[in-house]
């Protein structure tokens, strides 16, 4: 587990955590998911490395770092 995965964990609220879990799980499965704060459409994008994807909306209430590889 990296410093960035970590800082994120203790962010986050227990319930916040399933929250994003099951968006994670929509956008993953190819559902449209909206931001829980701003109901603005998530986008799924992938890092410039390509190891990682965020999901996040447009005004970054919602920013989720993925670690796909
Ligand atoms: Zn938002």
């Amino acid at each position: 587990m990296d410093r960035n995965q970590l800082k994120q964990l203790n962010k986050l609220s227990a319930k916040s955590y399933n929250d994003q879990k099951a968006l994670i799980k929509r956008i993953l499965m190819g559902k449209p998911a909206k931001c829980p704060t701003c109901q603005q459409n998530l986008q799924f994008l992938e890092t410039q490395d390509s190891k990682g994807a965020t999901i996040r909306c447009r005004q970054g209430c919602t920013d989720i770092e993925l670690d796909i590889s």
